[in-house]
Formats: structure tokens, sequence, C-alpha cells
């Protein structure tokens, strides 16, 4: 079968290698969606211990091809998306639905388990959810992302009639943006591409500003009265975790989903004297997945707009290198045939 794999840093490659088979607990889906993330695109730049020909690829949906021994619950042909790990499902972690934090889990599509940029990919029966049917294929495969988002969300204590800022309108800035609007904040999205401003604009936001032209915080402030409550960080480079521990207001709190590959500088007096939380956000849990299912097909989130790009598997490789300067693009969805 067809796969897209990281090669070596700054390369990838569509090969041919051996379809995979599903052992005991085991589940082989054909795949019909699987999202680029922001994290394949930093895998792939920096390396990060990968090996040659690891199918990456962890944002898929599709249907189940194979069953393997002991899996009850589901049929063949049943469409459903994937946590994309697979965790030992006993210990304690496990057991609370932190099954990304289990010692013995293993992850797909960052180099312990193949992923989904490929046109079958195996999965543990225990991390499937069922779609249903107004959940189209393209949306199950961006509930991985917007579980990002809410897991963020539900970290940040967010109350209906709060004032955020997202920082940063890319795929994660976007999910935490659409949770909150969703859970009733006032929501200003602070980005400097003017070509996400218009998506932001669309997912709900109540306004988009342009940080190096006008302060997001007293945007928030004049549209609530107050400084933001919630100042949720997306981007993940230096000093942006300082700007977001300034623009919090007292008592508030900053939820960290971007990942600064590098070390940084913050004052912790400015956090101090505002008696501010900071939380730091990775994952989520089948909760998560399950509420973000639910929201799809209920209407209570329409992330559609998400989707700015559609490509086949052939393409990939360019894809990765024209993400390097992603520009107006937000979630680009890899489609196999189906
Ligand atoms: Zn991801
Ligand atoms: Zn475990």
């Amino acid at each position: 079968m067809k796969a897209a794999v990281f090669k070596r840093q700054d390369a990838m490659a569509v090969i041919d290698v051996p379809e995979p088979r599903a052992g005991a607990g085991e589940v082989v889906l054909k795949v019909h969606d699987c999202g680029i993330c922001g994290s394949d695109l930093h895998a792939v730049q920096y390396g990060l211990g990968m090996k040659p020909d690891t199918v990456m690829g962890h944002e898929f949906c599709g249907e189940i091809h194979e069953l393997g021994a002991g899996v009850t619950g589901f049929r063949k042909g049943d469409r459903v998306t994937a946590l994309p790990f697979i965790s030992c499902g006993e210990c304690e972690r496990c057991r609370r639905d932190d099954g990304m934090h289990c010692e013995r889990t293993r992850g797909l599509g960052l180099g312990q388990l193949p992923g989904g940029y490929a046109e079958y990919v195996m999965c543990g029966a225990a991390s499937i959810l069922k779609l249903p049917d107004n959940v189209s294929s393209r949306e199950g495969a961006l509930v991985e992302p917007l579980s990002v988002g809410l897991h963020g969300v539900n970290r940040a204590n967010l109350r209906s009639g709060m004032g955020v800022v997202v920082m940063g309108a890319g795929p994660i800035g976007l999910s935490a943006a659409i949770w909150a609007i969703a859970k009733g904040a006032t929501v200003v999205v602070s980005e400097l591409a003017s070509g996400r401003k218009d998506l932001a604009l669309r997912l709900g936001a109540a306004a988009v500003v342009n940080p190096q032209e006008e302060n997001p915080a007293r945007k928030v402030a004049e549209l609530t009265g107050r400084p933001p409550e919630v100042v949720f960080e997306c981007i993940g480079v230096k000093s942006t975790l300082g700007a977001a521990i300034d623009m919090v207001g007292l008592h508030g709190r900053v939820v960290v989903l971007g990942a600064c590959m590098e070390p940084d500088l913050i004052n912790p007096l400015a956090c101090i004297f505002k008696e501010i939380g900071i939380e730091f956000i990775v994952g989520y849990n089948r909760a998560e997945f399950s509420e973000t299912i639910a929201a799809l097909a209920s209407g209570k989130i329409d992330a559609k707009p998400m989707i700015t790009d559609v490509v086949a598997i052939d393409q990939v490789p360019r894809m990765f290198e024209a993400l390097k300067n992603p520009g107006a693009r937000a979630k680009v969805m890899v489609e196999f045939p189906h």
C-alpha cells in the first residue's frame, strides 16, 4: 500500500509499504482522511529520533477493514476515528482516562507505531470511536485537533461570558477558539497573517487583531469591560508565553498549547502580582473525543471552515514543504478515495 513516510530530517517521501494486519484487540482501518498536524511538521523539521520510513499521521478517520481477535461492538465498514495511541488499559492512568500518559503507551504516527498517512492503519480497538452518519470523514479527522482545543478549554476553568484571547490562528488556535466560543466566551484572536483573519471570524471570533497594530487584551476590554480572564498561547515561539502573561487579567489563566522548541524566559513577578495560573497542555482523553464527536453531530460546533486544502497522498511531501510558510492555510487534509 502507499504511505507517506519520514525519510530523514526535512525529507518526506511516498513509498510502498506492507499492509498492516489486525492482531488481538486491534483493528485495521481503511483510511478516509488524515490531517496534517503542526507537530508532524516539527517532527520532520527536527527529526526527533524518528527512523527512516516512519509512516506519520495521527489525525485520521476511516472505516473498519479488519477486526482482530476478541474485538466486539464494531463491524466491518463502521466509520470511526481513533485516539492515536495504544495504552495498556489496566494501569491507574488508563483507568482514569489518561491513557496518553500510560507508561506503556505507544503512539501512532510519530515513530512508535505506523500512522494514518497510508491507505490502511492499525489501531487499538479500545481507542476507536464510531462516527454518526451526519459527521463526515473529513470532520472525523478533525476530532483529534478539536479535542486538543477542548482539553485546553477544560483546563482553563472557562465560564460563559468570560473574555478570552487566543494567540495564533493556526489549527490549534482555531480549535481552542471554536470551543471557547461554544462555551459562551467572547473570543479575540490575535494573528499576524491577514489570510487567516476571515477564517477566525467565520468560526465566530468577536474580533481578530494584528498584535503589531492593536493590543488583543485591550480589544477584549473594549468588548467585555475587563481584561481577558483567559489567554490561550497557541503559537509556541520565544516570547509568546511572556506576551500571554502580560495580557491576562488579575487571577486569570494562561493555557499553553503552543510547543516552544527552545528555552524561553518569563517574568515570575508579573505572574505573582496578578496571581495567575499557567496550565501546560498536551493531548486529550477519550471523554473529550466523545464530546467533540457529539458536538459535531449536534451542530454545537462547526469546524469545516478550518479545512483549507484537501490533497492526495502523492502530494504530501510537496505540501510539507509548502506548509513551512502556511500563509492562509489552516488544516490540510490528506484524502484517500473512499
Ligand atoms: Zn496533531
Ligand atoms: Zn496504562
